[in-house]
């Protein structure tokens, strides 16, 4: 009997509950892809993500392939794609790995009802996170807004499963699909090419990102991760967003490497998986905090108005703060940016500039190539001060003494804003305080910052005494 498993943000074939599960009950699998952006509500991927997923699924396509199988892709409505792939190949069965999304949860609950009520087996299984939203509860059966105890409650819970094997060969079932060209996924301006200097999307690469970070990064992580110089971190993001590795995945190769030595940085790095588990479970009980504050003393907060030309030179990496604008050069060049300088620069537009975190958020959704709904509306609203668990509103960062103790060789500054390279370094942090040698040897520089920091600093500070 034929099931069609029908891949999401799952893009991958080793631990793949879905495609396992339909293994398992003998089926022979029709592996598929719809590409149906317009059910993702108001935040359907943005170009970065896109290019990624060009090239995640073409990855799994070639895959598939390798295993005597391939990838029917499909675009539309996907109740409606679902049902034709069903009339054509006489499916008796669907699998998927479940989405928290808001927009898209309610209808695969839909999908699951109507293809149940037609007689066809639907199964959803959890391939994304190690820990269903809905399971780790408060003693009074809520949600958690605090990390911490959210994490320690969900440790006690850790049962790392164990790893399923995928057959060399997957039994073939020839279904039509559309070429991946058609869903115009990939830019038609060439500005990803620098992209793939950095990243190589697909299962493969994320396992090799994974080997790269055991072998290198992993050591000595805890005190590197908040270092934007250097490679200090396991750049998994994408993939992890992707499906192309999940956390358990993750989890299994630290814990065959734990020593004495390294318990610290595998502890420290399962903790921020636990962030993006703590972000989904925000997600899944706060569904409408991507646009709305979840702080409710936020709802009447004085933003300043939508400046454009402010907004502009935030994206463009033209504010005149050296570590800002380095952030956002870097996110331009390369789909990333690292998470301390995210803080940073989410702060400058938040708190100096006074712009309402929505604006950055879809900035980061559009540029990202690891745009992810739960930790992206997490990351903003807890530097915005609106979110759970969030920073004080009034503890605002400032960039240049955040630069000097994170960067404090300005390599990572002088990276991104190489027209800084001529001054000395103690001038690359705040260069409008070394105004004659910024007009000499950067004269292309802003000379000024966007926002004066103290003013900019002063004036967050008497909006938020106005909240209520
Ligand atoms: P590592 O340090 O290697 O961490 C491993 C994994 O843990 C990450 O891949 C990620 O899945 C998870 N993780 C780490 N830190 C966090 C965190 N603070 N919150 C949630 N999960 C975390 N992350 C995204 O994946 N997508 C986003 O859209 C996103 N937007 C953000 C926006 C802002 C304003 C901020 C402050 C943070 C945002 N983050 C986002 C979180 C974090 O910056 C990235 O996950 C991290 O930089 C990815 O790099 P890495 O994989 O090398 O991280």
């Amino acid at each position: 009997s034929v099931a069609l498993v029908w891949f999401r943000r799952d893009l991958r074939l080793q631990d793949n509950p879905a495609l396992q599960a339909a293994l398992e009950a003998g089926h022979t699998p029709v592996p598929v892809y719809i590409h149906a952006p317009d059910e993702e509500g108001a935040w359907a991927p943005g170009g970065a993500s896109n290019a990624w997923l060009h090239r995640s699924l073409a990855a799994l396509d070639a895959d598939l392939r390798a295993r005597g199988s391939a990838l029917v892709l499909r675009q539309g409505d996907s109740r409606a794609q679902l049902q034709a792939l069903i009339e054509e190949t006489g499916a008796e069965a669907v699998y998927w790995n479940r989405k928290y999304e808001p927009a898209t949860q309610p209808r695969d609950a839909r999908i699951k009802r109507e293809l149940r009520e037609q007689g066809i087996e639907a199964t959803s299984c959890n391939g994304s996170l190690m820990f269903e939203p809905w399971d780790i509860a408060t003693l009074q059966g809520g949600p958690y807004k605090v990390f911490t105890p959210f994490w320690r409650n969900a440790l006690t819970r850790m049962n790392i499963p164990a790893a399923t094997r995928l057959p060399q060969t997957l039994p073939g079932h020839a279904a039509e699909g559309v070429a991946l060209n058609t869903l115009g996924l990939a830019p038609t301006l060439d500005w990803d090419t620098h992209f793939w200097e950095h990243w190589q999307p697909g299962e493969t690469g994320a396992q090799e990102a994974l080997s790269v970070f055991i072998d290198g990064a992993l050591n000595g992580y805890r005190q590197q991760r908040d270092l934007p110089d250097r490679v200090g971190t396991s750049l998994l993001s994408p993939h992890l967003h992707f499906g192309e590795i999940s956390p358990w995945q993750i989890v299994r190769r630290l814990e065959a490497e734990r020593s004495a030595s390294r318990d610290g940085d595998i502890d420290g790095y399962i903790r921020e998986l636990g962030w993006r588990e703590f972000s989904y479970h925000l997600l899944h009980h706060f569904p409408q905090t991507p646009e709305q504050n979840l702080n409710p003393r936020f709802a009447n907060f004085s933003w300043a108005k939508p400046n454009a030309t402010q907004l502009q030179a935030w994206q463009q990496g033209r504010t005149g703060v050296p570590i800002v604008d380095a952030g956002l050069r870097e996110l331009w060049a390369t789909g990333y940016m690292h998470n301390r300088v995210r803080m940073i620069v989410a702060s400058f537009l938040c708190k100096h500039m006074r712009q309402h975190w929505l604006h950055g958020a879809r900035w980061f959704w559009d540029t990202l190539v690891d745009a992810d709904l739960a930790n992206n509306t997490m990351g903003w609203q807890w530097v915005a001060g609106t979110g759970a668990d969030a920073a004080p509103y009034f503890r605002i960062f400032n960039p240049v003494t955040q630069s000097q103790k994170f960067d404090p060789h300005a390599r990572y500054i002088t990276r991104w804003v190489p027209e800084l390279a001529p001054l000395p370094v103690k001038a690359r942090f705040a260069p409008w305080q070394s105004p004659s040698l910024l007009a000499e040897l950067a004269p292309g520089y802003p000379a000024v910052p966007l926002v004066d920091l103290a003013a900019g600093r002063e004036a967050a500070l008497a909006a938020y005494r106005h909240t209520g």
